[in-house]
């Protein structure tokens, strides 16, 4: 997650570095160059050979070294961690994992599904989806050189990004247990902020929420070409699934470490409600409709600063919309090639 409008400012604390929040588990913030300032890596250490990461970063240099200095910190070098874990395929938890895999040679787990998305969005075979991107973001309203700007900012993530080698991927499935080092995982899959979204339950509750739920900001949950067609609802459904949960410590993707998974849940479901009915809202106040890129324009309002704000308060608006299409509350209609959404 990265850029996202959100309703919070992201809150980071301005003197971030790396800490152990319980016996055995690091956090080491590694920086992005977004709205939101950091992304969380986690080291799970239960002794040598026996050594877990969970997700990568962005792939900045300025990553790596946070990285190599929150391992050192620990008394763990880069070579000597035994498995990574990515929770989802976005750019800011997958960068670093080529560095990681060329040094350490180890597994790279993902969900099954998620794995896929590393070569079609960020690989050299990401062209036709980028192309069927830009044709989304064009039906949807979004003016040439918003569309242009965004085309931008894709490829230059994807220079920034170390993938690592497509055989180094092992795929999990819902509901697998995995053993690592002294523990046990349940593996849950938790779509929403991605389709195979992976979160993990450890046999002492200790919970790896990865961007499924945050502690102070809401997870951009947006629609994209190629992806399941209801993302809001997957996610209403993937918070109810964790919530009963017999959660202690949750280990966010960003932001710290907290504990109350279900009330955060609950937090985050009623905050989807509500901006859906705002959204319901603004679609039924306009006669003739109205494109998903006017409807972002009044539900982000000024917020909306850069291209990234723009191309993730579309997707996200986009979410909403066909969220409250496809319960039969609103229809879609295309004019000259726009779709515009009314009541
Ligand atoms: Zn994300």
């Amino acid at each position: 997650m990265q850029g996202v409008p959100s309703d919070e400012a992201a809150r980071v604390p301005a003197q971030d570095g790396p800490e152990q929040v319980m016996p055995g588990v690091w956090r080491i913030p590694v920086p992005l160059p977004f709205a939101l300032k950091s992304a969380n890596i986690y080291l799970i250490d239960d002794g040598p050979g026996q050594r877990i990461l969970i997700d990568s970063g962005l792939g900045l240099p300025a990553d790596e070294q946070a990285l190599r200095a929150g391992l050192a910190a620990a008394g763990v070098a880069l070579e000597d961690l035994s498995a990574l874990i990515l929770t989802h395929a976005h750019p800011d938890h997958i960068g670093l994992s080529g560095i990681i895999h060329a040094a350490a040679h180890l597994p790279i787990y993902m969900l099954d599904g998620e794995e896929k998305q590393i070569s079609a969005v960020w690989g050299k075979e990401s062209a036709p989806l980028q192309t069927k991107l830009d044709e989304m973001y064009r039906m949807n309203g979004m003016p040439d050189e918003l569309r242009a700007g965004s085309q931008k900012a894709g490829l230059a993530l994807r220079r920034i990004l170390h993938l690592p080698p497509a055989d180094s991927l092992t795929t999990l499935s819902d509901g697998q247990r995995l053993e690592l080092g002294n523990h046990n995982y349940e593996v849950m899959w938790t779509p929403g902020h991605s389709d195979h979204h992976l979160c993990l339950l450890r046999d002492d509750g200790l919970f790896i929420a990865g961007d499924h739920i945050l502690p102070h900001i809401t997870p951009n949950i947006g629609l994209y070409v190629g992806a399941r067609p209801n993302p809001l609802a997957d996610y209403f459904g993937a918070l109810r699934r964790v919530e009963p949960l017999p959660a202690g410590l949750v280990l966010p993707g960003h932001g710290r470490p907290f504990e109350g998974l279900a009330e955060r849940a609950v937090e985050l479901h009623a905050h989807h409600d509500e901006r859906s009915e705002f959204v319901y809202d603004i679609v039924s106040g306009e006669r003739d409709g109205l494109n998903a890129y006017g409807v972002a324009g009044r539900l982000f309002g000024e917020r909306l600063r850069s291209v990234d704000d723009w191309r993730f308060a579309v997707a996200e608006t986009l979410a909403h919309l066909e969220y409250l299409r496809l319960a039969g509350h609103i229809e879609r209609a295309a004019h000259d090639g726009v779709l515009a959404y009314s009541a």
